[in-house]
């Protein structure tokens, strides 16, 4: 099998310290040989930034996810523009909008969202998207900002959005979501979406595939998610995997 790249897995997290060489391990066995690490608060960036220096597959982005907002504060953006400009990671994120949970104030998400493109614009990196009940203002905010690239994470939006993410030169990640058989929407759109647009994530220790519902997620169970998608498209997964592995390595600028 050709490796996997996962564009999207928390292994800096509290959840992975009794054991993250271990999880790292079976990742490797399994084949997902190299993960995009994506931070969710300022806070976590110097223990994120010393997690991937101990392992060549593991790759940093930096931002401040919108559902952690309470810890935010304004002079994290410029803190993360210095800390790009030190540090310089993969990508920038995890950052994005989310209007499922209550009591996050758009305005002031928004706010937080815009500062992060203007970031990953000035700086000319990719941008890792996080979008919940939240893909039309995601789209709009692309649009508005301009001359940007990235992924939206575990997306769950239409194939009217996808299509308009595509046109703004985005991809879409696909994790253990869509390995739930009652997923139609979101089968389809992995059935039928053309392979250039899609990367494969976990969201580890997050959104456990159907095989592993309830447990801790961790980036070896992204396989699960690789034969699904080939069994809905009724290709080789080898053919999903050397796509979406390319796809991550020019997003993310892998060698
Ligand atoms: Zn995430």
């Amino acid at each position: 099998m050709h490796p996997l790249v996962d564009t999207h897995c928390h292994l800096d997290v509290d959840e992975f310290d009794r054991d993250r060489d271990e999880v790292i391990a079976r990742a490797r066995e399994a084949g997902v040989t190299r993960q995009i690490v994506p931070a969710i608060d300022a806070a976590t960036w110097p223990k994120l930034r010393d997690v991937c220096a101990k392992d060549d597959g593991l790759y940093a982005a930096y931002g401040l996810h919108p559902l952690l907002l309470d810890r935010h504060r304004d002079a994290h953006l410029d803190e993360l523009r210095d800390w790009v400009e030190r540090e310089r990671p993969v990508a920038i994120g995890e950052c994005g909008l989310d209007y499922f949970v209550e009591g996050l104030d758009p305005e002031r998400q928004q706010h937080f969202f815009d500062g992060q493109l203007k970031i990953a614009r000035e700086f000319d990196l990719p941008v890792v998207v996080h979008a919940r009940r939240a893909v039309d203002a995601v789209i709009a905010s692309i649009r508005r900002i301009g001359g940007l690239r990235g992924v939206v994470h575990s997306f769950s939006g239409s194939q009217e959005q996808a299509q308009q993410l595509w046109k703004q030169g985005f991809l879409l990640g696909l994790g253990g979501p869509v390995t739930y058989e009652r997923a139609n929407r979101l089968r389809k759109l992995a059935a039928s979406m053309p392979l250039e647009f899609l990367v494969l994530e976990t969201d580890a220790p997050d959104q456990p595939d159907a095989d592993n519902r309830g447990q801790r997620n961790e980036p070896a169970h992204m396989t699960r998610v690789l034969h699904t998608i080939a069994d809905l498209r009724g290709v080789d997964p080898d053919e999903v995997a050397r796509a979406t592995t390319a796809n991550a390595e020019r997003l993310f600028g892998l060698a």
